[in-house]
């Protein structure tokens, strides 16, 4: 197929390079100055959509997808697909699928899981909303670039999944923190707390697969200083993300309200920026019930 993929940052660049590596005809634009294995550099990001069987975007948030959108799409041929990849407000994926739409294309929004390291290694899991026709289409390229993709219905639908997953995991991530916390307090050794936890009620991935308790439990960010891993502002974001959507559908989040309220504070006003998520845990250890 021949792609054009915009947006080749930390999750575009390896994505685009596993298009190209896989026999795809690739060719990028970003607008710092980048290069990426096996990849063409255009001039613009319509210069990469013209001509594309599928455009893709990586980017930052949904303001520049609308932006890169509006470029974009009057230089796609007809019955070509554009595919956002990128993690934005529902509002967006449902506003550039619409104008897509309208411009004779096929618009998938697929958001995916998996981090840097997935992206890198070709593992990511895809969410996708849009028609069956689009997905169909996309389909071959998320097979390459990840190792799962499923269907979530119309457009926006991928977001929609992302952002709940998102919140889940935020919110779990704290409990998961606190309760650790608590324990330390309670004299009960961080140790048996997960061997209790991990396989009685208050299990959770947060517990079982990502520790947030150095020299506990499986190897994760918490055994390297707390390095992202999954970086506390991008947590903060995918929250920022629910509570919009939150907002825009009338739904009472409570805890994911909470959840991002706490993650703002972590990162804009203590020392959160740059850490794991999971460090969530040595700010619990540092605070009394008070402060
Ligand atoms: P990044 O900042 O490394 O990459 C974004 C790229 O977009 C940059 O290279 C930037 O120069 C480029 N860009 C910005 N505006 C542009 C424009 N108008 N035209 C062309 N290029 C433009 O970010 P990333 O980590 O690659 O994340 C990309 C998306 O993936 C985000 O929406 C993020 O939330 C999501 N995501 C990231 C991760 C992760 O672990 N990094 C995991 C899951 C999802």
């Amino acid at each position: 197929m021949k792609i054009g993929f915009i947006g080749l940052g930390n999750m575009g660049g390896p994505m685009a390079a596993n298009l190209a590596k896989a026999g795809h005809d690739v060719t990028g634009f970003d607008m710092a100055d980048v290069a990426i294995d096996g990849v063409t550099m255009a001039a613009s990001g319509a210069e990469a959509a013209t001509g594309a069987d599928v455009v893709i975007t990586m980017l930052p948030n949904g303001n520049i997808l609308r932006a890169v959108a509006n470029e974009v799409i009057p230089a796609m041929s007809k019955g070509a697909a554009l595919v956002d990849c990128s993690t934005v407000d529902v509002d967006s994926a449902r506003a550039v699928a619409a104008q897509a739409a309208e411009a004779g294309l096929l618009a998938v929004d697929a958001p995916v899981s998996g981090g840097i390291g997935g992206a890198a290694g070709g593992t990511l899991t895809f969410m996708a909303g849009g028609s069956a026709e689009a997905f169909a289409k996309a389909e071959p390229l998320f097979d390459i670039m990840g190792q799962k993709a499923v269907h979530c219905g119309e457009s926006g639908a991928g977001q929609a999944a992302k952002i709940c997953n998102n919140m889940i995991l935020g919110v779990t991530m704290i409990a998961t923190c606190e309760a650790f916390a608590l324990a330390d307090k309670l004299g009960l050794d961080r140790q048996k707390m997960f061997d209790v936890v991990s396989t009685s009620s208050g299990y959770s991935w947060t517990m079982n697969a990502y520790c947030p308790a150095p020299g506990v439990g499986p190897t994760s960010p918490a055994d390297n200083d707390y390095k992202p891993g999954f970086a506390s502002e991008l947590m903060l974001k995918d929250l920022r993300l629910s509570q919009q959507a939150a907002e825009s559908a009338d739904a009472d989040t409570p805890m994911g309200k909470i959840a991002t309220a706490l993650y703002e504070q972590f990162v804009e006003s203590e020392d959160g920026l740059g850490t794991d998520f999971s460090a969530m845990l040595p700010r619990f250890e540092k605070r009394s019930r008070e402060t």
